[in-house]
Order: structure tokens, then sequence, then C-alpha cells
């Protein structure tokens, strides 16, 4: 079955901008940079979604 639950990085905690212009998109969890979201690297790549989302905590 193919999943196309698309997760969203920009709300994930593990989520980060790298400044690479090449590679601006990161993940602290799985430790890579990526041009895309990273979740859909992780998709594309191991053929599961990325099971490592946690929401970012809200600022006050
Ligand atoms: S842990 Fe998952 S949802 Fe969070 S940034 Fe990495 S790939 Fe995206």
């Amino acid at each position: 079955m193919t999943q196309t639950v698309r997760i969203n990085c920009m709300k994930c905690r593990h989520f980060y901008v790298t400044w690479d212009p090449k590679f601006p998109k990161g993940c602290k969890a799985y430790g890579f940079k990526t041009q895309g979201l990273p979740s859909q690297t992780v998709l594309a790549s191991s053929g599961k979604p990325c099971y490592q989302f946690e929401e970012k905590p809200t600022k006050p």
C-alpha cells in the first residue's frame, strides 16, 4: 500500500533551515539535509512515512 500522508515538517520540532542553498531544509531526527520536505525524502527512500514527527512547542 502506498502512503500518501504528508507529514508537515514545518510543524515538527526536528525541522530546521540549514542555510545551505542546495539543501535548505534539514531534519535533526534523521540527520540529513534536503531540497524538499524531509518527510517526503523519508517516504521516498524508505517507503514509510516519518515516525519521528513531534509537534513544535508553541511559543507563549
Ligand atoms: S522528524 Fe519527520 S516530520 Fe520531523 S522534520 Fe524530520 S522528517 Fe520531518
